[in-house]
């Protein structure tokens, strides 16, 4: 089955908006082993978005129109799939009237224009919307059922899911010969993506029905895995064969799966034990914490963090001895060490993590030039401190040592020898 997308809007091509509803649509009905495959872009242009149907109209078996479904002389799409369908306007009177009830509810006057939101080309189909005013239209053109949705964000999702999702999974149920998908994201950090295809090599051919992807987030790398079968059920086993394997090579460089995200992978590990921790951030200036923060329930575990930027901070905040800082400079083994067993000792948190660095692009000094990261972790089994070269710009200097830190800090949670 043949499915494509079709966005209409100036704003799309004129770089002021993203975007967004193709992507949604797009990961629902991949997941029904249904890819879009391919998606077009138009202006609000009357006679392109009319060309643009009866092109898809002929190849395509389903097409997903985004936007222009409003009441304003520039939604033009219900017009176009009109002139596409080579069929005139009619008004749908009861969806009219459902249309000026949901006006009156909400205490909106009822301008003529509305009236617009009514019109179905003939033989088409005006389905509520329960999430705006503008209703879905289905229809034919050409060989391609059409489903016209409203471009604006929440409305074209709610339908998606309400609407279309529903029955494109009736279709691919009920069509012979279907190949159902399941997928799997593996999430992984401190492996990079080259590291990851080479360990992965040998998979596809013990599971030659499921494929590989490869993404990199920075700094997590993503593996994706698409299992194919005759049902859900198949298609859902070889996806497990694969992902138990995939699981196995990649050991705790991976952290989680799917929606799954790094920070509450790293809070799970200490809550397992119960353990607390306190940050003691310079470079990073908080970015461990916020991080953690993000996730509810994270203050359960996180007990304190303490941006100690300048070198006065480092004694003032979590008293690390002057001199030391001094001698040794604040971007130091030393330092660093220090500010991890004040941070745990001050707190009488589990561990005490503590990051110092050269963000850059200033700074850095020819021991430790700019992208050098120290990290230190007091905890119950003593001490563990790396030093790293994260070469790169400040916002990623810093997002990669908050990464770092935070993954030695799973790792010794989890028992693991990095
Ligand atoms: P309206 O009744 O608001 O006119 P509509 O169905 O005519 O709704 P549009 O006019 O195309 O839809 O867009 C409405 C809003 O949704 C605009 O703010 C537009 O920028 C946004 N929008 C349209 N298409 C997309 C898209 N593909 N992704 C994200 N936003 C979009
Ligand atoms: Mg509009």
């Amino acid at each position: 089955m043949r499915l494509e997308i079709l966005c209409t809007g100036n704003e799309l091509l004129d770089g002021s908006v993203v975007d967004t509803n193709s992507p949604y649509l797009m990961e629902r009905t991949l997941a029904l082993g249904l890819p879009v495959l391919r998606k077009e872009t138009v202006p609000d242009d009357l006679e392109v978005i009319a060309d643009a149907m009866r092109t898809i109209g002929a190849r395509a078996d389903v097409l997903i129109v985004s936007g222009g479904l409003g009441p304003t002389t520039d939604d033009l799409t219900v017009d176009a799939a009109a002139l596409a369908a080579g069929v005139p306007l009619e008004t749908d009177e009861a969806m009219l009237a459902h249309i000026k009830e949901r006006f009156s509810r909400r205490g909106v006057t009822f301008t003529a224009n509305n009236a617009r939101l009514a019109r179905v080309p003939k033989g088409g189909v005006a389905v509520t919307n329960p999430f705006g005013s503008a209703p879905m239209i289905a229809l034919k053109v050409g060989k391609a059922e059409v489903f016209l949705l409203p471009g604006v964000p929440r409305e074209f999702r709610g339908l998606c899911d309400q609407e279309i999702v529903p029955r494109l999974r009736e279709r691919v149920l009920t069509a012979a010969g279907h190949t159902h998908l399941a997928l799997r994201i593996l999430k992984t950090y401190g492996i990079p993506e080259s590291h990851l295809d080479e360990l992965m090599k040998e998979l596809p051919q013990r599971h030659p029905h499921v494929k590989l992807g490869f993404r990199t987030h920075a700094p997590e790398n993503h593996l994706k895995l698409f299992a194919e079968g005759p049902s859900p059920e198949d298609a859902g086993a070889r996806l497990a064969a694969a992902e138990a394997e995939a699981r196995a090579l990649l050991g705790h460089r991976c952290f989680g799966a799917d929606a799954e995200e790094f920070p509450a992978a790293v809070l799970a590990s200490l809550q397992k034990s119960g353990a607390t921790l306190a940050l003691a951030e310079s470079c990073t200036a908080g970015l461990c914490a916020s991080l953690l923060a993000d996730v509810s329930g994270a203050s359960r575990t996180l007990v304190s963090s303490a941006v100690v930027y300048q070198d006065q901070a480092k004694t003032q905040l979590l008293g690390v001895d002057a001199e030391l800082v001094r001698r040794e400079s604040a971007v130091s083994a030393p330092v660093t060490r220090a500010l991890a067993e004040a941070a745990r000792a001050k707190a009488g948190a589990t561990y005490g993590l503590a990051i110092t660095g050269w963000a850059g692009p200033g700074g850095g000094t020819e021991r430790d030039p700019v992208g050098t990261v120290y990290i230190a972790l007091a905890g119950p089994r003593g001490l563990v401190e790396q030093r790293h070269r994260f070469g790169f710009d400040r916002a990623r200097v810093r997002l990669f040592a908050a990464y770092q830190a935070l993954d030695l800090l799973r790792l010794e949670a989890e028992g693991v020898t990095p």
